[in-house]
């Protein structure tokens, strides 16, 4: 069961923070998601998950709907993106955050749906908990079905924009895709050796994303289907709402 903060009035906030057992803040990006996927799409797929999972649980959860882009730096040579910087990132989580406790909330869930914020979002954490004593957690949801995204899915490479997002994205918000732009990546080959962000052995180098493909995409968005979709969906929604019913008393 859930409520979104941002559509309470202030009473009705003041009675069910006292009853929640946890709050969720989605995050996302507003960034260029190859010519099919809306630039929206990380933020409204954590949001839309974060909802799900808060809906099938026995857990009290709220909602806070409250930062939309995230760090995109690399994908700002396609046109739409907005990006904000790391600090300015982790600021707003802070600050989100400081501003929950001080309405009594306890528990808070980071449930993140972009990769660019997965190192803001770890140093974040730790200095929510130091400083203001929250018991926090960050989910990263791809990252919670490796084993399922192996059995369904059929490229190696899923990336971005790719057949695992596209695929989710067709389940989820099916009129916001674009099918009929639906199409293969041509890649750059790096010439570094270990460069190659699809590869498992690789040295890191901070590679804008027009470097490497040509229309925003990593991976194969052809293969995307919303079957595949609803798959991953429902075993990430399973694994979520196991952590969160764990998490609320935790
Ligand atoms: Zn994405």
């Amino acid at each position: 069961m859930y409520w979104v903060l941002s559509d309470l009035k202030w009473p009705e906030a003041e009675k069910i923070i006292k009853q929640i057992d946890l709050a969720i803040i989605p995050t996302g990006s507003i960034e260029q998601h190859g010519p099919h996927l809306p630039l929206i799409n990380d933020y409204a797929l954590a949001e839309a998950i974060a909802r799900a999972a808060a809906e099938k649980s026995k857990s009290k959860v709220l909602i806070v709907p409250v930062v939309m882009a995230g760090v995109s730096e690399h994908h700002m040579k396609f046109p739409g993106t907005i990006t904000i910087k790391s600090e300015t990132f982790m600021s707003i989580l802070f600050d989100v955050a400081e501003s929950l406790k001080r309405h009594g909330v306890k528990r808070l869930v980071i449930l993140n749906g972009h990769g660019g914020n997965t190192p803001s979002i770890q140093l974040i954490l730790r200095r929510i908990r130091e400083e203001l004593g929250l018991t926090v957690s960050a989910i990263n949801y791809w990252q919670l079905i490796p084993d399922v995204i192996d059995k369904v899915l059929e490229s190696r490479v899923w990336g971005h924009a790719g057949e695992f997002e596209t695929s989710v994205a067709l389940y989820i918000y099916p009129d916001k895709v674009a099918k009929k732009k639906i199409r293969k990546p041509k890649l750059r080959k790096l010439s570094l050796p270990y460069s190659n962000p699809n590869e498992k052995v690789r040295v890191y180098l901070p590679i804008n994303w027009e470097e490497y493909t040509d229309n925003g995409v990593l991976g194969d968005p052809t293969l995307a289907s919303a079957e595949k979709g609803g798959i991953l969906i429902n075993a990430l929604l399973d694994r979520i709402i196991q952590f969160i019913e764990s998490f609320s008393s935790y």
